[in-house]
């Protein structure tokens, strides 16, 4: 969500003048978008800002110093802080009021007054939004929910995001239609609890999101459509079918259950049990048997003992995971669990991450593997490593990379995979089906591959 987040601040300084630039020196602006989410993921701004400072002190009167801010869940949580900290960041925003992004600009320069703003505003942000600049790019996200309710105890979401909030349907619509009209074919719906998504119908009433899956689903050249990142609890039987009904909806779903001990979720707040969790896993297998699954876990939560730890391994062997996120639990200032008195030492966090990690590695090892030699439909997303290659995605998102001409690229062709490396394949185009009629494509005709 935060590239996502990213791509609108550039969109929206866009029309005051600015471009994006990789380089932080000799830029004009210079925002950190950052996230809050893990200890080490919030400490990594400080060292940033560090290395940015000189930027601004090094400025001489005929070369202006940039503009630094500090944007996103850190400067949600910290807001004045940071400037206490970092005497030389100008502008620090939140991720409610990213959309005042000019108006802050503006007044920093004119002024040279620094400014804070962590409001979390009445107004909704998506309606300040500017259009998306056309990119052409084959895949793209698209926000559709943000912030949570469900105060999960380890998690700074409903503080840093806050309260969960659903764009209409026909929003979302006129957003995916454009992506399309400019070259999508993949959408990924985003949300921090993507599938909480309940949002004004059309023709008035209220959605949930496998009703909104079906409907995007109707998009004339939209090939693809995934969402993330799901609450267990949120997968009802709509969404869950929707998975068997709709072809265009990926069979690749991250579904984090965090663990698989029931004392350490009951402590979570996470409000299912693991034995809810396997349910839900068995019904999408019903309805979509191909479907591979990915998910979250934080070992060392407080209170977790060998016993848990293994419900955990247990868990993930019974199951099978095609790819895994997994941490060390991280205390998060204002949380629940932070003060929670059986903190887990270091150093068994440590043993137990990497034992987990072994198992998800394992999983994913033969996941890939298992791809050798099937055919799958790739959407062509862009070019390869080398020349003469371009680049797609299979449904379960590997990376695959084929020698084929561009004008492939938007489109979806089935390839039969030849090599499997660590984390990419490489296969052959089969037989070329039309590509979509854009400006990139021409038809394909057959000998292409001559
Ligand atoms: N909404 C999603 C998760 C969003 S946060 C859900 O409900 O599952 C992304 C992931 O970061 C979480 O799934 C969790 O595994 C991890 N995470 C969040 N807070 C954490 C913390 N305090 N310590 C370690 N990992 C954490
Ligand atoms: Fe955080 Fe996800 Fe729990 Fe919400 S549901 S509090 S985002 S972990």
């Amino acid at each position: 969500m935060n590239v996502y987040d990213s791509d609108r601040m550039a969109d929206l300084l866009a029309p005051m003048g600015y471009e994006v630039t990789q380089a932080a020196d000799g830029a004009d602006v210079i925002i950190l978008n950052t996230c809050h989410i893990r200890e080490k993921a919030a400490e990594k701004v400080y060292s940033e800002l560090g290395r940015l400072a000189p930027l601004k002190t090094a400025a001489t009167a005929g070369d202006a110093a940039p503009l630094i801010a500090v944007a996103g869940c850190v400067a949600q949580a910290e807001g004045q802080q940071i400037l206490d900290r970092a005497p030389y960041v100008d502008l620090v925003f939140g991720p409610q009021t990213y959309h005042r992004l000019p108006e802050m600009v503006e007044s920093a320069l004119r002024t040279g007054k620094r400014i804070v703003d962590t409001d979390f505003p009445v107004e909704d942000k998506f309606d300040f939004l500017l259009e998306e600049h056309s990119s052409g790019d084959v895949s793209r996200f698209l926000t559709i929910q943000e912030g949570c309710d469900r105060f999960c105890t380890f998690c700074v979401v409903p503080y840093t995001r806050g309260a969960e909030q659903s764009r209409s349907a026909q929003s979302i619509a006129a957003d995916v239609k454009a992506m399309v009209a400019d070259g999508a074919r993949e959408v990924t719906l985003l949300g921090q609890n993507v599938n909480a998504w309940h949002g004004e119908a059309p023709s008035g009433g209220e959605w949930w999101l496998g009703r909104l899956i079906r409907y995007l689903a109707e998009i004339e050249g939209l090939d693809r459509i995934r969402y993330t990142t799901s609450h267990p609890s949120d997968m009802d039987d709509e969404l869950i079918t929707a998975h068997g009904d709709v072809p265009q909806l990926m069979p690749f779903l991250h579904l984090p259950v965090q663990s698989g001990s029931d004392k350490i979720l009951a402590s979570m707040n996470r409000r299912h049990n693991a034995a809810d969790y396997r349910r839900i896993i068995d019904q999408l297998r019903y309805h979509r048997p191909d479907i591979a699954l990915s998910s979250d876990f934080i070992v060392g939560f407080p209170g977790e003992d060998d016993a848990d730890f293994a419900k955990t391994l247990g868990l993930v062997s019974e199951i099978g995971f095609a790819q895994s996120y997994s941490f060390k639990y991280s205390p998060r200032p204002g949380t629940p669990a932070a003060d929670h008195g059986q903190q887990v030492d270091e150093a068994v966090k440590n043993e137990r991450l990497a034992g987990l990690q072994q198992l998800l590695r394992a999983q994913q090892e033969g996941f890939l593997q298992a791809q050798l030699g099937t055919t799958t439909d790739i959407l062509f997303e862009g070019g390869g490593k080398r020349s003469g290659q371009i680049m797609g995605r299979s449904p379960f998102m590997h990376p695959v990379h084929v020698e084929a001409p561009d004008r492939l690229v938007g489109s979806v062709q089935p390839v039969r995979i030849r090599e499997c490396f660590a984390n990419s394949l490489r296969g052959d185009v089969q037989t070329v089906s039309t590509p979509p009629s854009t400006e990139r494509s021409e038809p394909a005709t057959e000998d292409v591959y001559a």
